[in-house]
């Protein structure tokens, strides 16, 4: 099922991510946490895609289980900025015959070695050029494209990075899914902007449930993301329990989807990373909000 159906709905959902293994050995642990969370009803869930690196092999492998054995429908992710555009168009080949309708169009991160190479030997240089190829291999697939409410770090301000969100959504993305956000604000505005600047597709904003103190660091160095005193200050307090800063982390992430559903955006998508408990934990905290 297409995205933009499920994105329709009069009703609030939530929809789960998973990464897949590194290894082919990790592949049934992660499996299990998998299906554990397909079994919480989300109204999608989505797989990343390791960048150039070994774990984008099981992307797809991931997926099609958790479609055609758990029966909820899939975004798989997909970047092209390290990969050949050969090996992109046989990713986008094996997705299509996967029976995947939905497909995440990111560029992926530049690494240091991508950094140093030289650019005009890369087939892709912005998750722009893959949208466009995926709607020219299939019209029918449903396109996401990534977006940032407090801009992209390789961007110069805000206003540049929304006229490049422009160009990507006009060139073929039917929803947006949000970077991390710890601070809804941030959301609302940005969703003002780009309203304004003529983008009116859905808009998924991605909210990380911070479970041990360990992540939050690793989570905001990976994402730039504004941390709000409020939750720096739960960090503080229980980042050495490790069962009162998981039930924290619970609370704080509830309180922002509860907020984003009072403010009628029906879809939240929840960064899981592989916890099924977490996952059923903020399930639990809404299930009377829940369609
Ligand atoms: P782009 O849309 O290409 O934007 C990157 C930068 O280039 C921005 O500053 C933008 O303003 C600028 N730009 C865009 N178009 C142009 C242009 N035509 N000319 C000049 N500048 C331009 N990474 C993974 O490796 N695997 C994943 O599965 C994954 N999933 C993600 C899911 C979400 C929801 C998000 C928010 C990020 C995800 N990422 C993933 C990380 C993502 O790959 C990085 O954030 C990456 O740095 C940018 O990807 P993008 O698709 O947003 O790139």
């Amino acid at each position: 099922m297409k995205l933009t159906e499920i994105l329709a709905r009069n009703t609030f959902s939530l929809s789960f991510e998973v990464f897949p293994p590194k290894r082919n050995d990790a592949f049934e642990s992660i499996q299990h946490a998998a299906e554990k969370i397909a079994a919480l009803g989300p109204s999608f869930m989505s797989v990343t895609y390791g960048a150039g690196g070994g774990t984008s092999r099981y992307t797809l492998d991931i997926a099609r289980i958790i479609q055609e054995e758990f029966g909820v429908p899939m975004l798989a992710h997909l970047t092209c900025v390290s990969s050949s555009r050969h090996s992109v168009h046989r990713q986008i080949e094996a997705i299509s015959d996967a029976g995947i309708e939905n497909v995440m169009a990111l560029r992926g991160d530049l690494t240091p070695e991508l950094e140093k190479s030289d650019r005009s030997q890369w087939d892709y240089h912005h998750a722009v050029e893959l949208v466009r190829e995926l709607k020219e291999f299939n019209p029918g697939f449903c396109v996401g494209g990534a977006c940032y409410p407090e801009k992209h770090p390789e961007s110069a301000d805000q206003r540049e990075d929304i006229r490049y969100l422009k160009e990507k959504v006009d060139a073929g993305c039917d929803f947006l899914t949000t970077q991390m956000i710890f601070d809804n604000n941030l959301f609302y505005n940005f969703m003002y902007k780009i309203r304004e600047a003529g983008i009116t597709v859905p808009v998924l904003p991605g909210i990380m449930p911070i479970t041990n103190a360990a992540q939050v660091e690793k989570a905001i160095k990976l994402s730039g993301s504004f941390v709000p005193q409020r939750f720096k200050a739960l960090v503080d307090a229980f980042g050495s329990d490790p069962a009162a800063m998981k039930q924290a982390g619970i609370a704080y992430a509830t309180d922002q989807i509860i907020d984003l559903f009072a403010n009628n955006i029906r879809n939240v998508h929840i960064y899981s990373m592989n916890k099924p408990d977490v996952a059923a934990a903020i399930v639990a905290n809404v299930s009377e909000i829940l369609g």
